[in-house]
């Protein structure tokens, strides 16, 4: 899946001429995929696959004759409600119908003809979760966010002892994962009122956004078996922009013992769009370890996780507030870092979770946890940018936040771009705030 192949090359063109626009998102190296159907139409939900600003109906593709076996049977699996059988087929074959859609769309292609009938505007369709997520996994991959929370509550001991050593995760709730564009209610929770020893039951206060990545599992594992550190990418299937929104207060009130619950669980925002590891090849970066760092245990090392485990996938939080809304102005850039400064790579945190024989399911969703980078400005919720709360940022405009206000809307978006390849790009996870509803 690292390897770079001819869907890469940088000079490859479309003859949909909007994959050639300048800062595009979705140029013919990419070629992500979502489940979509025409939007205000009563039809079935399918995969599809991004061009420029065109969504390819593969469902469509699906019943042109002329497919090679492998091709075919990949587009019978695309063209399903949920992706869950295309992520779970063996790597060469999601690989064949990469190439065969990179072939397609090339300029000069003799399939134009017969693909341009199935081309839709993306802003004429809905998005729906691109698989039925059986799972959901959130990590702590970051190891400036983990420190930097921890200086919060710990300042003697911001980072705590087992950092380095395991992947910290917990189980998450699958069931409030949506896609972008679904607005969620401000929740309400048990939360301990500052020098109380009685919490009330009470909306949030403390809201915030986490900006992380998000990692679909492709072929999954047999109960009671480990996949190997060097065969844990085969078991991926692509990644996504994810926000997982949390609420401090209840959190700080509930998570001890046993970690997280309803201060995560209301709403998870995912991007559409799953941009595949094999789009992702040219990007990939030496895992960030300072030198002399003592190696994780042998079953999270290896030479080829050291010198590439990492993506140098640049991710961006702006913040579109109700009032800058009304007064039709752009949202403002809350933070920017990239998923590179991760201290554990996606192939250890599948590892890991496998260690004990936990079987992984294709569909399966890991969160990477909330990704920041080692400056403070490039930190990935606003608990750090504001220090607990204690540093409100001033907007444009001379709006403040602390944390999130009812008709915020918070838009991730992430791009990979490296000198000599084409810059891809994961379009947007966008979500608004709305009032929490009546007690
Ligand atoms: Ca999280």
């Amino acid at each position: 899946m690292r390897a770079l192949n001819a869907t890469h090359d940088p000079a490859l063109r479309s003859w949909v001429g909007s994959a050639q626009a300048p800062q595009a998102d979705f140029p013919l190296q990419n070629l992500p995929f979502a489940v979509f159907r025409r939007a205000r139409h009563d039809e079935a939900f399918r995969g599809g696959v991004a061009i420029g600003d065109q969504v390819l109906d593969l469902a469509g593709l699906a019943r042109l004759p002329g497919w090679p076996d492998p091709v075919r049977e990949a587009l019978a699996a695309a063209a399903q409600p949920a992706l869950n059988t295309l992520m779970g087929l063996p790597g060469a074959r999601r690989s064949a119908l990469r190439a065969a859609l990179s072939g397609a769309l090339r300029e000069g292609s003799a399939l134009e003809s017969s693909l341009r009938p199935h081309l839709i505007p993306q802003d004429a369709v809905e998005f729906t979760v691109p698989a039925v997520i059986g799972d959901f996994t959130d990590f702590y991959a970051s190891i400036h966010h983990a420190t930097a929370v921890g200086r919060m509550f710990r300042p003697e001991q911001p980072l705590l002892p087992n950092y380095r050593w395991v992947p910290i995760a917990y189980h998450g709730r699958a069931s409030s994962v949506r896609v972008s564009g679904v607005d969620f209610a401000r929740p309400r929770g048990q939360i301990l009122p500052r020098g109380a020893s009685v919490p009330v039951l009470a909306p949030s206060q403390r809201l915030d956004f986490e900006m992380e990545v998000g990692v679909y599992v492709g072929p999954g594992n047999a109960a009671g078996t480990t996949v190997p550190l060097e065969a844990a990418e085969e078991h991926v299937f692509g990644l996504c922009l994810l926000n997982d929104w949390s609420a401090r207060d209840i959190q700080a009130w509930e998570y001890q013992p046993l970690g997280p619950f309803l201060a995560k669980s209301f709403a998870t925002t995912v991007s559409p769009w799953v941009v595949t590891l094999e789009a992702l090849a040219p990007y990939r970066a030496p895992l960030a370890r300072p030198p002399g760092d003592a190696p994780p245990l042998a079953y999270l090392d290896g030479a080829a996780n050291r010198e590439g485990g990492a993506i140098d996938l640049t991710l961006e939080a702006w913040l579109e507030t109700a009032a800058q809304r009304a007064a039709a102005a752009a949202p403002v850039r809350l933070t920017r870092s990239s998923f590179a400064h991760a201290w554990w790579s996606i192939a250890q945190m599948l590892t890991h979770h496998t260690v004990n024989g936990c079987d992984l399911r294709p569909g399966d969703l890991l969160g990477s946890g909330t990704q920041s980078g080692p400056q403070p400005q490039e930190a990935g919720s606003l608990l750090e940018l504001t220090a607990g709360g204690r540093q409100p940022l001033t907007l444009p405009g001379g709006q403040t936040r602390s944390f999130l206000e009812d008709g915020d809307r918070v838009i991730l978006t992430g791009w990979c771009e490296r000198e000599g390849y084409a810059r891809i790009g994961f379009g947007s996870a966008a979500a608004t705030v709305l009032p929490a509803p009546p007690a």
